[in-house]
């Protein structure tokens, strides 16, 4: 059962992706919350970064 990360403060979505909470934003896929800033940042937080990453081995 995968819930939404709506529900998850900013605090532990920094500590649970290990960045500052400066460095967080928005997930462009799903809407949680990512490391998109800074030093490692992207656009996708990690779970979306892995679908991704399959749909590009299988082309
Ligand atoms: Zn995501």
């Amino acid at each position: 059962m995968a819930s939404p990360a709506a529900s998850e403060t900013p605090y532990a979505a920094a500590v649970r992706l290990g960045c500052s909470i400066e460095q967080l934003g928005y997930c462009a896929r799903c809407q949680g919350y990512c490391h998109r800033y800074g030093q490692g940042g992207g656009p996708l937080c990690p779970p979306c970064w892995e679908i991704v990453e399959q749909a590009r081995k299988r082309g």
